[in-house]
């Protein structure tokens, strides 16, 4: 299959990435979070595609994307007074909901559960393709799974060329996380991933908030989780991520030690020079924590080959977006975390 390369300005993209999706084709799309791999969500044949394009394993359930929060209607029942007002907040942008699912949602979409995740992304060619195309599109970050999610259209072009049937280019992500998801179907919400959309900005509309355990520690493989996602190895590069925590000097003196020739270390902009000779990659700066969001799957991306063994984290410390960083690079190590005061 050839992949056709669509500029999200371009005359005719809009049409042309609709066309494709009505046939029941695949479509990466950008939005504010990752890009996306569209497919009609509705349509079974074609979600098995994302599935198959991406390598996913299928009990692992699929985000519908809306043009508008309305559309949320025909795909939920029972839809909460919380998420009416979460969307009224925060939508078009980056928050998923779990809310009750209809049954014209396929089984595949939802990966046999009864409830659906619904987001309204805020990249407006994408929401003009969600409307020509007439239906909710199922879409999953468009990385070969279990890889680092994709912030740019080369990247997609990695991972998909000839796997699906058009890239719609609309320039790197603003966010560069995955939405955050809140599961609304339970007797408390429940933060299932953190990003984007802050916890803080979370408990303002809701007034509490549940934080699952998988959103800081590993989940066992044969554990229950809410969304079985939640238990696979993710944004994980080749070599063996490790976080260091503690102050710049103590990490930077416990890597020094530790360092051999085929290791790396990813690390803030400020600590750039801590790490001369120790093949440092800065990922964003510290004191500006959205920098590190933006930044961090092109660094994991850079930084995902073979000859690299070690790869040594810095990792935020704080509220906000740091939540989702924290996430994100927990995942990608495992949740494996030195504490460089502390160790030998
Ligand atoms: P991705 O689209 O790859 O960023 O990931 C989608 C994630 O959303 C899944 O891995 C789940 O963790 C979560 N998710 C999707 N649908 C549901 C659902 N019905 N209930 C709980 N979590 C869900
Ligand atoms: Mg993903």
């Amino acid at each position: 299959m050839r992949t056709l390369l669509l500029p999200a300005g371009a005359a005719g993209t809009v049409e042309t990435a609709a066309e494709i999706l009505k046939q029941g084709g695949v479509v990466a799309v950008p939005t504010e979070t990752v890009y996306g791999l569209a497919a009609d969500g509705l349509n079974p044949e074609a979600v098995l595609k994302i599935f198959e394009a991406k390598g996913r394993p299928q009990d692992n359930p699929l985000i519908l994307h809306v043009a508008e929060a309305e559309a949320v209607e025909a795909v939920c029942h029972d839809i909460p007074a919380a998420a009416r007002e979460l969307a009224a907040r925060f939508w078009p942008g980056p928050l998923t909901m779990v809310l009750p699912c209809r049954e014209v949602v396929p089984r595949r979409t939802t990966a046999n559960l009864d409830t659906v995740a619904v987001r309204c992304p805020r990249n407006a060619v994408t929401r003009a393709i969600i409307r020509a195309a007439g239906v909710p599109l199922a879409a999953p970050s468009a990385n070969r799974s279990g890889k680092p999610s994709t912030t740019a259209a080369a990247h997609v072009l990695h991972d998909m060329d000839g796997r699906i049937d058009a890239i719609v280019d609309g320039g790197p992500c603003q966010v560069g996380v995955e939405s955050t998801i809140v599961d609304l179907t339970g007797d408390r919400p429940r933060l299932l991933r953190p990003g984007g959309v802050t916890p803080e900005q979370l408990r303002e509309v809701l007034g509490e908030l549940v934080v699952d355990r998988a959103v800081t520690a590993q989940v066992a493989r044969d554990a229950v989780v809410r969304a079985p996602g939640m238990k696979y190895r993710h944004y994980a590069p080749q070599g063996q991520v490790l976080i260091v925590s503690g102050g710049p000097e103590a990490a930077a003196a416990y890597v020094r030690r530790r360092f051999a020739p085929g290791d790396a270390v990813l690390c803030f902009e400020e600590e750039l020079p801590l790490y001369a000779g120790c093949n440092p990659t800065a990922y964003g700066r510290e004191a500006d924590t959205e920098s590190l969001a933006r930044g961090l799957f092109a660094a994991l991306r850079d930084l995902d080959r073979a000859d690299i063994r070690t790869i040594y984290a810095r990792c935020p410390q704080g509220g906000g977006i740091t939540w989702a960083v924290r996430n994100r690079l927990g995942k990608a190590a495992g949740f494996r975390v030195v504490g460089a005061e502390e160790a030998p």
